[in-house]
């Protein structure tokens, strides 16, 4: 379903109007995890006052420790719902489990499936069976055939509004917290007719690589890019390293149009 042989025009994924795939860029910003309404609500305003389509912030954390914050949950998603009132931006977040998945489709406007999950079989066969976008983030150790086969498990229980996101894949290195693999974007959409977003966050660790990782990422034909923001990256509750400050976000912004314009 997601081969391109037997459907050679780009899928444009639709999420309140913003159209993801085709010519267009979509910007997705927001803190790693949702901290409270006011943390959100504030980011939210700045994110989209520098150009921002949409916005990201994790409710429920896939973290490494179990002693480390898991997120607020329930009350997390709430959050995320109320600075979506206040700003009209779409809201993004990351489903764990399938006992969420009413909570998400009631209350977001694209279901993240996080990297950890890529391969969680039941997880991606529940989104399957609702028609919510869903951001399919490449699994820390997966191939690119075994990623496309996740996003058919999704299409072939009826959802054809699967959007991939590259987020870094473990190698050797340890210069980077992930090593970004951009050869993805051309070959995604040889083989396939769905959009792919770059997430240069996850991959780079550190806020200093985000920039240049996002302009090769665009340069490339990436459909978007989502992008860790928070306004005091210092205090951040989770991966506050590689968060942008809102002046920076805003500056990448302005040289992402830049090069876009050139394509
Ligand atoms: C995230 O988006 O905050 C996240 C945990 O991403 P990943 O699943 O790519 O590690
Ligand atoms: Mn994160």
């Amino acid at each position: 379903l997601a081969n391109r042989m037997f459907h050679p025009e780009d899928t444009i994924v639709d999420v309140d109007g913003i159209k993801i795939g085709g010519k267009n860029i979509v910007l997705i910003a927001g803190p790693c995890s949702v901290e409270g309404e006011d943390q959100i609500v504030r980011i939210a305003k700045e994110v989209k006052e520098a150009g921002a389509n949409m916005l990201r912030g994790g409710a429920y954390k896939p973290r490494t420790s179990p002693y480390a914050f898991q997120g607020l949950g329930t009350e997390g998603v709430l959050d995320l719902v109320k600075a979506r009132d206040l700003t009209g931006l779409p809201i993004v977040s990351e489903l764990m489990s399938v006992d969420k998945l009413d909570e998400f489709v009631k209350n977001v406007d694209i279901i993240q499936i996080g990297a950890r999950n890529m391969q969680n079989f039941d997880l991606l066969k529940a989104v399957g069976r609702t028609k919510k976008p869903v951001l399919l983030k490449r699994g820390l150790c997966n191939t690119i055939e075994e990623w496309i086969m996740a996003a058919e498990y999704i299409m072939a229980e009826g959802n054809p509004n699967v959007i991939f996101c590259e987020r870094g894949i473990r190698t050797f290195e340890t210069y980077t917290r992930n090593t970004l693999d951009l050869a993805v974007i051309p070959i995604i959409k040889e083989r396939t007719h769905l959009p792919i977003i770059i997430d240069p966050s996850h991959a780079a660790g550190d806020y200093k690589l985000i920039e240049s990782l996002s302009l090769a990422a665009i340069a490339a034909g990436a459909d978007g890019l989502i992008i860790e923001v928070h306004d005091e990256p210092e205090n951040a509750w989770s991966d506050g390293a590689q968060s942008l400050k809102p002046s920076k976000f805003n500056d990448l912004v302005a040289k992402g149009k830049a090069i876009a314009h050139v394509i």
